[in-house]
């Protein structure tokens, strides 16, 4: 490798950790994307400038391919869609590290200078690609909801996986032991099963923590690629890749309160721990209506949002950003509370409201926003409801027992709004909703708020 390539690599393995570091805040996002981006552009240009590359055209031609694909997809996906286009992303980095590994090992079976380690790496490449590649695709029908496992399936597939990854490892010691093409496209084969049987059982509530983990494995498989081609970039970038996913996983785990392991291979079990709804709801709910919270608001210093799932389902942020508008002008303080886990992926809320052009200094993190429920005048609950459970607190037997969450039920007066008294993720009912300070508003998140706002223009 010349050491202009070299260069040029170091270039941009700085400017992916620079943008990395700058992805870590909202204010810094952008950038840190342009950084990273503009890393990528030195890595292509200094590999295809830098090497005999025989085949130009075609791959200028695969370039131009993937480029397009990507700007249809990424221009055209519904931001409610964002978790499938990163499934499928997950997924092709996954399959291209299973070509290239699986191709440079065939190519290069039989040569005397193979080593047992180039086998290991080569082998390992195929085996984590392959897994990527079939659990993001199961990841994104799953998401999509074109397929979901039954139970009876699941039970099946997980016995059938811990076979499927016994086998791959046998085929990869095989492979090592006596190199052959054949164990190399058995294991690939092994590998591409092991990945569906491992995905099809986990609930479709929980494929944002597979996701990470999926972003987490195309990122070895990155790095494992790099160590088979000899290249040192490749290396560097799929171990950045891999370790944040592999972090993220493990924030989003410990956010839920639970283990990777419970993610993988068990689920919430609502049964038998918590009060039935009945119990909890019967006689204790106290119905609102968008004229009551407008007034309530309008004597409402300061106001905390805490939005969930729901806002996402309503799409409601825009509505929102219009009300906090209408309570500032009036001079309340208005504040928005959010949890690490609140809807279905990492920042979903962070991104929705930033759509909605909300301020990023009106977000608060839980643990900056939790000690100060006190001096808010008026929480609202708009369609979350596991981060604001006070079970989570209170009650050591729940299933969601030790899950951070919102202190709303400590404001001086709670409006939720939801459809229904439905359970959220966790399939368990939430005192909150019956508590004497609570105010129950039933609706679609977005007409809800816009009537409000409404009442508040008549006030
Ligand atoms: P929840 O899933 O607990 O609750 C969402 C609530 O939104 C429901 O109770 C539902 O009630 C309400 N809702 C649905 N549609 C609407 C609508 N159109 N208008 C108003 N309300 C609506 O959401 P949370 O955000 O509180 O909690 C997230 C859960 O997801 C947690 O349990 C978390 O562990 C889990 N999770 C989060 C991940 C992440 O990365 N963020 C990843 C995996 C799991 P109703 O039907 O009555 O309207």
């Amino acid at each position: 490798m010349s050491t202009t390539v070299q260069l040029g690599y170091l270039i941009s393995a700085c400017l992916f950790i620079l943008g990395l570091k700058r992805l870590s805040k909202p204010r810094t996002a952008v950038q840190g994307n342009m950084m990273g981006s503009a890393g990528m552009l030195v890595a292509v240009v200094v590999t295809l400038l830098g090497f005999d590359l025989v085949n130009l055209p075609v791959i200028a031609a695969g370039i131009a391919v993937g480029a397009a694909v990507g700007v249809l997809l990424a221009t055209r996906v519904a931001m409610t869609g964002m978790p499938q286009l990163v499934a499928l992303f997950n997924g092709f980095g996954g399959l291209a590290s299973l070509l290239v590994g699986a191709a440079t090992l065939h190519l290069e079976l039989g040569n005397d200078t193979l080593v047992s380690t180039d086998l290991a790496t080569g082998g390992l490449t195929v085996a984590i690609g392959a897994i990527t590649f079939t659990g993001s695709v199961v990841a994104f029908t799953k998401l999509q909801e074109i397929f979901n496992g039954s139970a009876a399936s699941a039970a099946v597939l997980r016995a059938g996986n811990v076979v499927l990854v016994a086998g791959a490892v046998v085929l990869m010691v095989l492979l090592v032991l006596s190199p052959s093409s054949m164990w190399l496209w058995l294991l690939a084969l092994v590998a591409l099963a092991a990945g569906v049987t491992l995905v099809w059982p986990i609930g479709g509530a929980d494929m944002p923590v597979v996701i990470a983990l999926l972003n987490s494995m195309s990122g070895l498989a990155a790095s494992t690629t790099g160590f088979v081609l000899g290249n040192s970039l490749l290396i560097i970038a799929g171990a950045l890749v891999g370790a944040s996913g592999l972090i993220l996983t493990f924030i989003m785990c410990r956010a839920m309160n639970r283990t990777l392991g419970n993610v993988l291979f068990g689920s919430i079990d609502a049964s038998g721990v918590t009060a039935d709804a009945d119990s909890v709801y019967e006689g204790k709910i106290t119905s609102s209506s968008a004229d009551e919270v407008a007034l309530l608001l309008d004597t409402a210093e300061k106001v905390a949002i805490i939005p969930g799932y729901g806002m996402a389902v309503a799409q409601a942020q825009h509505a929102v950003r219009d009300l906090t508008r209408v309570l500032e002008d009036r001079g309340s303080e208005v504040v928005f509370a959010i949890h690490p886990v609140a809807g279905r992926m990492p920042g979903h809320m962070n991104v929705l409201l930033a759509e909605a052009e909300i301020p990023y200094d009106q977000l608060k993190e839980m643990d900056h926003v939790n000690p100060t429920f006190s001096q808010v005048d008026l929480a609202i609950v708009l369609g979350a409801n596991d981060v604001v459970n006070p079970e989570a607190r209170e009650n050591p037997d729940s299933p969601i027992a030790g899950m951070p969450i919102i202190d709303v039920d400590k404001a001086r007066t709670v409006v939720v709004i939801k459809r229904s008294l439905s359970p959220g993720f966790a399939g368990i009912p939430n005192p909150l909703f019956a508590l004497d300070n609570t105010l129950m508003l039933f609706g679609d998140g977005r007409t809800a708020v816009e009537e409000i706002s409404s009442a508040m223009a008549e006030l």
